[in-house]
């Protein structure tokens, strides 16, 4: 692979000091980062590939740390319009997202997560963790969405989100898709596996222990919602005793490997445990208020120490919109204008997401030794200047996905000047279009008012 150097650029380093360099430079050699500093330490620096940044902000790729690729075949979704809106969360589940996944096939799975990684790639996410459902499309699923993300070029923690929704059996069944991918695989490649279960009301305490064991040995990072909706905490009161976090404890499952998506509804015991334990949390910010679930203690838990990364739930792709309302969901909360800076939505959006997934040795950040996951950014519209005391403000402010430029994915260039070059991005569209039209045509079928309560 040749090398690249990117000239001129205005770098948001996310390095330990957090470094801004203006008039900076970046070479990259055989798919890491060798060189970073001002242009006036390059004078000599030749590549295969040169990019000028002038004018652009240069940043490591942004980190979706929760996800559901196949969430894009829901976007503007006919289908639900006859039946009533659902009233909470757990009638969400049981009337949209279950039907849903019940339907998807292989070939579904495929498809949305081409397309998926494609507004990844063209909005500036470079790693995402995904967990795909589906009861009837368990065996084989992750080859097909690792192929799709293998064929865009960007980085993925892919896993089957194992339930017993339905029975014990297919908890297990899907433990074992996630076990056999990840050994196929292996924990250098830019796709990998993960271990998931769903979430705490529809998995046995058997089961979590069962996935606790496995992460030990195949040293994979675990991934569950965890208390997205009240139903976590009432179905865990009722059966245990305990809230919901007291009872992952109380199973030995919480670690430092363990990444809770939402954790929505948690008191401060429960966020104690967090700390404590050294488990991870995933905030979708866009979700949680189209679900109309409630607002996480993100300011809270970045006060204790508890690491938070940004996640999408399978919503909103562009990473830029994610952070935005992660910026600003806090402050109407408490209203308090001072919640969440846009440094810190920052650190959440790429390095944070990172330690979540303990790949922070490896990417999250532009440093020497790392693998080159960088974004080049040119706003559409600059009203004010740019620059070191600026550009953060910029990026949680100003800067959409359609702004990212240019991405490199370990050493590679995947996208130039917009320009995606992995793939052909109408042939993508055209297969993701005709599977969703062939979901929605099943899910005609389907009786949403179906009970789906075990
Ligand atoms: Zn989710």
């Amino acid at each position: 692979m040749g090398s690249i150097l990117i000239k001129n650029g205005l770098l948001v380093t996310m390095d330990r000091e957090r470094r801004i360099i203006e008039d900076g430079g970046i070479l990259v050699e055989d798919r890491k980062i060798s060189k970073i500093g001002k242009m006036s330490e390059f004078s000599g620096v030749r590549a295969d590939e040169e990019i000028d940044a002038k004018g652009c902000v240069v940043m490591p790729g942004l980190i979706c740390s929760h996800t559901h690729l196949y969430g894009m075949l829901l976007r503007g979704a006919p289908l639900f319009a006859k039946i009533k809106p659902p009233t909470d969360f757990m009638q969400n589940l049981q009337w949209i997202w279950w039907p849903v996944d019940e339907a998807l096939t292989h070939d579904d799975a495929y498809a949305s997560a081409l397309v998926g990684c494609l507004e990844f790639l063209k909005t500036g996410t470079t790693l995402f963790a995904d967990t795909y459902s589906g009861p009837n499309s368990i065996e084989g699923v992750l080859d097909r969405i690792g192929e799709a993300v293998e064929r865009i070029g960007i980085r993925g923690f892919i896993s089957f989100e194992a339930t017993e929704r339905h029975s014990r059996e297919e908890g297990e069944r899907g433990v074992k898709e996630c076990i056999r991918y990840i050994e196929k695989v292996g924990d250098k490649g830019r796709v990998r596996g993960m271990l998931c279960l769903h979430a705490s009301f529809t998995v046995s305490d058997d089961l979590l222990k069962l996935v606790r064991e496995k992460a030990n040995e195949l040293k994979v990072p675990i991934t569950m919602h965890t208390s997205e909706g009240l139903v976590d905490v009432y179905h865990n009161l009722e059966r245990y005793g305990k809230r919901t976090v007291e009872r992952l404890r109380d199973v030995g499952f919480l670690g430092r490997d363990v990444v809770l998506a939402h954790c929505v509804h948690l008191n401060d015991d429960e966020l104690k445990i967090l700390a404590e334990t050294g488990t991870n949390v995933a905030h979708n910010p866009m979700s949680n208020m189209l679900n109309a679930v409630g607002v996480a203690a993100i300011p809270k838990m970045i006060d204790m120490g508890i690491r938070v990364g940004l996640g999408n739930d399978g919503y909103i792709f562009d990473g830029f919109e994610n952070i935005r309302a992660a910026y600003l969901l806090h402050k109407v909360h408490y209203r308090d204008p001072r919640m969440m800076t846009p440094l810190q939505v920052l650190e959440m959006a790429t390095i944070k997401g990172a330690e979540l997934y303990g790949v922070d040795e490896e990417v999250g950040s532009l440093e020497v030794g790392k693998l080159a996951d960088i974004i080049i950014i040119k706003p559409d519209v600059l009203p004010t200047p740019l620059n070191a005391e600026t550009v953060y403000g910029h990026l949680v402010n100003t800067v959409d996905g359609d702004d990212v430029q240019t991405v490199i994915v370990d050493g590679r260039i995947l996208m130039r000047d917009r320009k995606v070059l992995t793939v052909d991005e109408d042939e993508v569209e055209a297969i993701a279009q005709r599977s969703a039209e062939r979901l929605w045509d099943r899910l005609k079928e389907v009786k949403p008012e179906l009970d789906r309560i075990r």
